[in-house]
């Protein structure tokens, strides 16, 4: 019997551990830990909370928990609960897919102040993550401003601009929904250091802006190249930038605005004791299509600064760490001797769902080939983690204590919502009669 251990039940760790447990069959156990008792990541934490389809795709890892070979071990913080180290004396493998929590920095003046969030928090806040349940973001001013030009940046500037109505369905968490309801935002600007063909965002997420209840996109036609020169790109990217395009034919006139600032580079946020507005530079195209300043500067109007401008991992002590990439250094998925990443971990933060699945799979290859499935080993597994973790006091949950919080956020769903979930570490132990 081969015992493995895979740190993360997001994506990565899910198609990994499925892709053990058809490589493997019954020569091995696979154990997903989680620093949560809930599973999937940023499906649960990340993925906006009214693109529901996409969230379905935990059904598929549920399949992967149930299989006789695999176990998920929640509530277990490697680096805090256990190290890396025991975790390689007990099992044969360890893969990390612990994903990119932080927000990156802006690196400006002005950016820890009260009002300016980045991503990871904003995103967390109204997906219900228990880090940030209490973030309370400034909503009660006109204007906000979101730095970024990828999908996440459209996540958050959609979600400021919806109304109550447009939620249902959604499972956006109760106290940001009423904070929503309740905000004063009627502009929100989206910054972007380069123009529309250097954007990040899909055809899908652009779409939608173009049908919303109360908010309307605008963009500035002097931003655009001519047409022609859509031409040559690449089929979802010339699709955004049509998109994008047309968003000049919307009438303008709703209640809420969606301003695409194009060639606005941040320089510094200000604000008397928090965030009233960012300074931009406006820029150009190099010749190696990089933004270069123009020394021309003006102010945007924002008391709520959102920036989604990427990830990284939060290093792990003994495990190499790349800091400019933001992700632990690996070789094509290996970090050291029976050591992987994979997923964001791995990567760093770019990529969908789906691209988290070959990459899972290839570092299960890898370990197939290091360790033929059949092969043996004495280390404990599942067997000595528990016992290492009960001699800390720590309280591991299991899959079936994640179904029972499910039942209950499902149960305490508000009417139109599919669940309401649970928003504070303390709520899911009560729920497990474990606190
Ligand atoms: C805001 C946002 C919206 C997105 N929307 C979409 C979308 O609409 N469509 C799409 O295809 N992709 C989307 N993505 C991308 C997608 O979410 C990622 O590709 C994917 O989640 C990365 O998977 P992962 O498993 O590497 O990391 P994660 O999903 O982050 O999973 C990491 C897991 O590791 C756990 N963990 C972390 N540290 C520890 C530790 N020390 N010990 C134990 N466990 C730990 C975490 O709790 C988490 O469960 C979005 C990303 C973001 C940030």
């Amino acid at each position: 019997m081969r015992h493995f251990a895979v740190v993360g039940s997001g994506p990565a760790g899910f198609y990994t551990a499925e892709a053990l447990d058809k490589a493997y069959g019954e020569s091995a156990r696979i154990d997903i830990l989680d620093r949560y008792p809930v599973p999937y990541g940023l499906i649960r934490f990340g993925v906006a909370p009214d693109h529901q389809s996409l969230k379905a795709v935990s059904k598929r890892y549920d399949k992967v928990a149930e299989s006789a070979g695999v176990d998920f071990i929640g509530n277990v913080a490697v680096g805090r609960d256990v190290s890396v180290a025991e975790l390689l004396e007990l099992y044969d493998a360890v893969i990390l897919a612990v994903g990119s929590p932080h927000s990156r920095k802006l690196g400006i003046p002005g950016e820890d102040l009260p009002g300016v969030i980045g991503s990871a928090e904003f995103v967390g806040w109204y997906n219900g993550h228990p880090d940030y349940t209490d973030l309370d973001p400034p909503l009660s001013g006109e204007h906000a401003a979101v730095i970024g030009n990828g999908n996440v940046a459209l996540d958050c500037a959609r979600i400021l601009s919806k109304t109550r109505h447009e939620f249902e369905g959604s499972d956006i968490v109760g106290h940001a929904l009423d904070a929503l309801d309740a905000s004063a935002i009627r502009t929100v600007t989206i910054l972007g250091r380069r123009g529309p063909h250097q954007i990040a965002m899909t055809p899908k997420e652009l779409g939608e802006l173009g049908h919303l209840e109360a908010a309307v996109p605008i963009v500035d036609p002097a931003d655009f190249p001519p047409l022609a020169a859509d031409a040559p790109l690449e089929p979802g990217l010339r699709k955004s930038v049509g998109l994008l395009r047309g968003f000049a034919d919307l009438d303008p006139d709703k209640p809420k605005r969606m301003v695409f600032d194009f060639f606005a580079k941040p320089v510094r946020i200000e604000g008397d004791g928090k965030a009233e507005r960012i300074i931009v530079e406006r820029t150009e195209l190099d010749e190696a299509g990089a933004a270069r300043g123009t020394g021309e500067t003006y102010a945007v109007p924002a008391s709520l600064i959102v920036s989604a401008i990427g990830y990284s991992s939060a290093p792990i002590d003994g495990v190499p760490y790349d800091e400019r990439g933001g992700k632990f250094l690996n070789d094509g998925g290996r970090i050291a001797d029976r050591l992987y990443a994979v997923g964001w971990a791995r990567r760093g933060p770019s990529g969908t769902i789906g691209t988290n699945r070959p990459d899972g799979y290839e570092v299960a290859d890898q370990v197939a080939a290091a360790m033929a499935p059949g092969s043996a080993s004495d280390r404990p597994g599942a067997k000595g983690l528990k016992a290492l973790l009960e001699s800390r006091g720590a309280m591991p949950t299991d899959y079936y204590d994640w179904r029972k919080i499910e039942e209950t956020e499902t149960a305490n769903a508000r009417p139109g919502s599919p669940r309401e979930k649970l928003v504070r570490h303390d709520d899911w132990l009560r729920t497990l009669g474990r606190s």
